[in-house]
């Protein structure tokens, strides 16, 4: 049977995942990704703003990502990791996932990683899998505000991020559904797109004189009433309703939902952690390091505003100071035998 420990484990294989496993495996390092396959920006038909790829779908990328990151002998198990655990002489870390068989002959290029699959129909569903370093790029979920018709929309004409899906709705009726106070900072922004543009603030309450002076100042309309439907052609947004009854017509509406980070595995780890305005995320150092020297932390788990090209420049930097802590046991290994000799 094939040894189920590798020298590097990523857990996500999204565009942060992906880009860290490509640099392991360019490092001639074993590398396993288990991914739950649900990235963050499955719903939107095409992606924006990265470089070279500019209005592929999302989907399209992560293909090609596999593919590179296959050639260099990366192995990939579909599923979802459950937990985390130190190994007990603290070289590396034990992980168990839940497999799930369809999908991994479909990602699996290797005979390793079908001896992953069989392993976990062997054991009802769970593996477990053994690493010198991780590497967790799992992303977030978005959860929207309780519109009725507003998640119908989303990634199509319901939008977050204005670098993303700004220029493809330029020109035409914006709005922003503010949820929280850091919708203010969406208010101002969104404007740069489109002089037709209205703020919908029941959610915030009154705003700040000055804020409203300012919004209103660039031709900004302030909707107090809050809004109870998102209203549609079923392929795009077309409208909101207010609570008083007024149809507002609208092209795409910019809001922000709650995010929900993916590291409930980790937590027996005790890992560090930090506030930041979307809650509180893993901590981590420029590399992406978190606060156990064998795992790091990269994409949108730890950096909830990373767009793909920022996921995939913090995998590319992990994967290579991953790679030089495996290089650091392989000196001790090897200064270890010889002085032994
Ligand atoms: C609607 C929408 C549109 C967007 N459009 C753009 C755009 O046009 N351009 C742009 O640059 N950015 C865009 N983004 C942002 C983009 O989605 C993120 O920057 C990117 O997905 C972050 O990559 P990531 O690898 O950190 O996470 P993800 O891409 O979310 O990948 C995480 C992966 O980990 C897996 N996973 C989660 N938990 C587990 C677990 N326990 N075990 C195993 N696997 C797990 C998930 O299933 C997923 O496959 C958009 C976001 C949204 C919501």
């Amino acid at each position: 049977m094939t040894s189920t420990h590798y020298d590097a484990i990523v857990i996500g294989g999204g565009a942060a995942g992906l880009s860290a496993a490509q640099a392991l495996g360019r490092s001639l390092r074993r590398t396993l990704v288990i991914d739950a396959g649900a990235p963050r920006n499955r719903f939107a038909a095409r992606m924006h703003n990265v470089l070279g790829h500019d209005g592929i779908p999302p989907l399209e990328l992560l293909e090609r990502g596999r593919a590179e990151a296959r050639g260099y002998g990366v192995e990939f198990a579909s599923g979802t990791v459950v937990a985390v655990r130190e190994l007990a002489d603290e070289s590396g870390l034990c992980v168990d996932f839940r497999g799930s068989t369809p999908s991994e002959s479909e990602h699996a290029g290797s005979a390793e990683s079908a001896t992953v699959a069989a392993e976990t129909a062997e054991t009802a569903g769970t593996a477990t899998v053994t690493a010198g370093i991780l590497i967790v790029a799992t992303g977030v979920s978005d959860t929207l505000p309780d519109v009725p018709g507003l998640a119908e929309y989303w990634g199509s004409s319901v939008l977050h991020c204005p670098y993303c899906h700004g220029w493809e709705v330029r020109g035409s009726r914006l709005a922003v559904l503010a949820t929280s106070p850091m919708s203010l900072h969406q208010a101002t922004l969104i404007r740069q797109w489109s002089e037709q543009f209205t703020v919908f603030s029941a959610e915030i309450g009154e705003l700040d004189p000055a804020v409203a002076e300012a919004l209103r100042a660039r031709g900004t309309a302030i909707v107090p009433d809050p809004v109870i439907e998102v209203l549609g052609d079923g392929e795009r947004v077309t409208g909101v309703r207010t609570a008083d009854g007024v149809e507002h017509p609208i092209d795409a509406i910019f809001t922000m939902g709650t995010l929900t980070a993916h590291d409930g595995f980790l937590s027996q780890l005790q890992l560090d952690r930090t506030d930041m305005p979307f809650g509180s995320f893993l901590a981590v150092d420029a590399a992406g390091r978190t606060s156990h020297p064998r795992i790091w932390a990269i994409g949108n788990i730890a950096n909830p505003m990373a767009t793909v090209p920022i996921a995939m420049g913090a995998g590319a930097m992990a994967g290579g100071a991953a790679n030089f802590v495996l290089v650091e046991d392989d000196v001790a290994a090897a200064l270890g035998a010889v002085r032994a000799a």
